[in-house]
């Protein structure tokens, strides 16, 4: 492979001290270095000398006047000189320890330099040459690189590290992109483009091999995982889930509705997975209240007829009760055996070692629950299929500790939180996916509206007049980041008031994270049996809850929500066939805040809102990015650089198709340029 990965240390100034401050800036090799990019420009002026003062970092600019001589002293250290004349005045020019400058400095021909003014000695301490080009440009064009430092590395000391290596190395720095790329996107060429952050001509120059460095970060990142799709399709490893189509469709049919196209388009997709002998690692994505329960349980239910087992993972006690109550009824007319698994079932050890035998030994055929089901004592007869619902919600530890428990396990993840494309591409870029894009038919759209906190009032009214004609309400009180207490305390507050407002006439219920599971649980029950009409409750509703009869979602202090966490709740609504409302109460006090209550207005369409999220609270905040899976990108943004992100993953997919064995001399060759950058490959 290439020089450029050698370890710095062949840097003349690398010694063994600087290894560790330059490893902390993520440089361990010379092309680690090349590629500690600038993260912004400073402004050279070409400066008059008469006002320099002594000291002063400058660029100066004249015609080279007498031929540069270098001469040795000490142990291996050197000096070159030149004089060059600006205008009348004539000044001397010194550059240390970098004798291979001489060729670039020719008598008669003008010159620009940068470097450190020496007053008494009228000379400059040359640090930089700017290249020819800049000097015909016009004035205050130049710029110059800014570095990214720590206490022992200086800016300084950076840019004569670059300069040092650009010198040396620069024709070592492979180009690895395929050819046709390149040349289809008028790629300018890598080295050039390392060469071009570091010294840019002037910005178009540095435009171009910013775009031909994100393009190649990302599509290396994408290709990267289409290797790691194809060898997983490659391998026969998988359970392979042959149930008998026959009695599938007849399990279908016994069901309380028809599916939608589009979900019988996913069923398909991961009933195929099941099938086949490779690992399934699929993740479904369908917007709040698509249905996306049924899906899985139609593909537990395959998993099931033949006698293997399969799990369901979801976040929260009161989602694993409800989803636990949803399947047992549909699973009446089949021989098959549910259990729910919970954490607080740990207060009765008796019950719990009681379903864990269960467990074991098979006799239950779909398992599920919260948190609980990857703890270790739980263990399966024949586990082949899991269910993450609600994915986000997991680490990815979390989600392999319980596919682990089998061997071969295939794995559907489920969110309900879209995610924005540029997230999920990179994120699971690995996974196939499949979308649920369509609602069940009959539903009508939500009607989103935003109050102030004084028309309180009309809202109680309006609740009173939906309860008198059947339906039940939600009020989420006000989220209190900084205590859980406080948190509890405020809804407990809220229930009273509301509790007090509506006297005899609507009976109120109270729910939140505190509770104990059987008290929740209740709760639930009753507000689903519409024995509560009112639920006043704190997020702990926000993912999955389903009560079709529910028809209006109160959001109190709205504006204390991301965009996300507030079209979660209200997909709480809206899953019946009744007209379904959403009021935000706020008093948004920043621009921010009243832009989010604007956005929710204005639209239902999750994928879009993810989208609005992502770019008010960037990246990073919308789920934790290391939880996400997200590598940090050296070049790369994922908001600013979405166009070439689509690009590069279709490209990507193209090229991986295009060679799935992987023989081309070009895949060997980024192959092995990946192994080289990248410290922590699995592909
Ligand atoms: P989510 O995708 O948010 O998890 P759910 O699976 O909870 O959505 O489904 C939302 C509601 O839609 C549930 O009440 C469910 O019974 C209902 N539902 C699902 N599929 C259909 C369908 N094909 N026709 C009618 N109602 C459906
Ligand atoms: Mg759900």
């Amino acid at each position: 492979m290439s020089e450029v990965f050698q370890s710095v240390q062949v840097l003349p100034g690398v010694g063994p001290k600087r290894l560790e401050p330059l490893a902390e800036l993520g440089i361990e090799t010379v092309y680690d270095l090349l590629t500690h990019f600038p993260f912004r420009y400073e402004d050279i002026q070409i400066r008059d000398v008469q006002t320099i003062m002594d000291q002063e970092k400058v660029t100066l600019k004249g015609l080279v006047a007498t031929q540069p001589v270098v001469s040795y002293y000490g142990f291996k250290k050197n000096r070159l000189a030149f004089r060059m004349a600006i205008e009348k005045q004539v000044i001397q020019v010194a550059f240390f320890n970098q004798p291979y400058l001489k060729d670039k400095i020719v008598q008669g021909e003008e010159i620009a330099i940068y470097g450190k003014w020496d007053a008494k000695r009228t000379t400059l301490m040359g640090m930089k040459i700017l290249s020819n080009r800049n000097v015909e440009d016009e004035e205050g064009d130049q710029v110059e690189a800014v570095y990214r430092t720590n206490k022992s590395l200086k800016q300084a000391t950076i840019l004569k590290l670059v300069q040092t290596a650009m010198e040396r190395f620069e024709d070592k720095i492979p180009e690895v992109l395929p050819k046709e790329l390149t040349a289809s996107h008028h790629l300018m060429g890598h080295r050039d483009a390392v060469r071009a952050m570091h010294f840019p001509k002037d910005e178009l120059e540095r435009q171009s091999a910013q775009y031909q460095l994100v393009y190649q970060e990302l599509f290396l990142y994408q290709l990267r995982l289409q290797w790691m799709r194809q060898k997983r399709h490659q391998q026969t490893k998988g359970q392979a889930v042959l149930y008998d189509n026959a009695t599938l469709k007849t399990f279908i049919q016994t069901l309380p509705f028809e599916l939608t196209d589009g979900q019988k388009k996913v069923v398909n997709e991961i009933c195929f997975d099941l099938r086949a002998p490779y690992e399934m690692n699929r993740l479904l994505q369908g917007d709040v209240g698509s249905g996306k329960t049924i899906v899985a349980t139609i593909a537990m239910v395959a998993t099931a007829l033949t006698g293997k087992q399969a799990a369901l993972m979801v976040p929260t006690e009161i989602l694993a009760e409800q989803h636990m109550l949803t399947i047992e009824k549909l699973i009446q007319g089949t021989p098959l055996k549910a259990v729910l698994l919970t954490g607080s079932m740990n207060r009765s050890q008796k019950k719990r070692k009681e379903l864990l035998a269960t467990i074991e030994s098979g006799e239950a055929n779909l398992v599920i629950g919260t948190h609980a089901l990857f703890q270790q004592d739980v263990n399966f007869k024949d586990l082949a299929f899991v269910v993450i619902d609600e994915q986000h919600r997991f680490g990815v530890q979390q989600r392999q500790a319980l596919a682990g428990k089998g061997a071969g396990v295939n794995v559907l993840q489920m969110t309900a939180t879209p995610i924005p494309r540029t997230l999920a591409i990179t994120a699971f870029g690995e996974m196939d996916t499949s979308i649920l894009g369509e609602i069940p038919r009959g539903r009508q759209p939500i009607k989103t509206t935003w109050v102030r906190e004084q028309e309180m009032e009309q809202i109680f009214d309006f609740v009173e007049r939906q309860i008198q004609k059947g339906r039940q309400a939600y009020m989420i009180s006000p989220l209190i980041e900084e205590s859980e207490h406080l948190d509890v305390q405020n809804a407990e507050e809220i229930y009273r008031m509301i509790s007090a407002h509506f006297s005899d006439r609507v009976k109120v219920g109270l729910l939140h994270g505190k509770m104990p599971a059987d008290e929740k649980e209740a709760v639930m029950a009753d507000f689903k049996a519409n024995k509560l009409q009112v639920l006043v409750s704190t997020t702990v509703i926000e993912v999955g809850v389903d009560v079709p009869n529910a028809t209006v979602m109160v959001i109190l202090d709205a504006d204390r929500f991301g965009l996300a966490q507030l079209h979660q709740l209200r997909g709480r609504v809206g899953r019946g066939q009744h007209a379904s409302t959403c009021i935000l109460v706020a008093s948004p006090k920043t621009e921010n805040g009243k832009e989010r209550m604007r956005i929710m207005c204005e639209s239902t369409d999750g994928f879009y809102l993810s989208q609005k999220d992502l770019e008010l609270r960037g990246s990073g905040d919308v789920f934790g990015v290391k939880q996400s899976g997200i590598p940090d990108f050296k070049i790369a943004d994922l908001i600013r650089d979405y166009d070439i992100l689509e690009q590069a993953r279709k490209d990507a997919i193209l090229y991986a198709s295009e060679d799935p064995a992987g023989e081309k001399a070009e895949t060997k060759r980024m192959k092995a340029f990946i192994k080289q950058t990248t410290k922590e490959i699995n592909g």
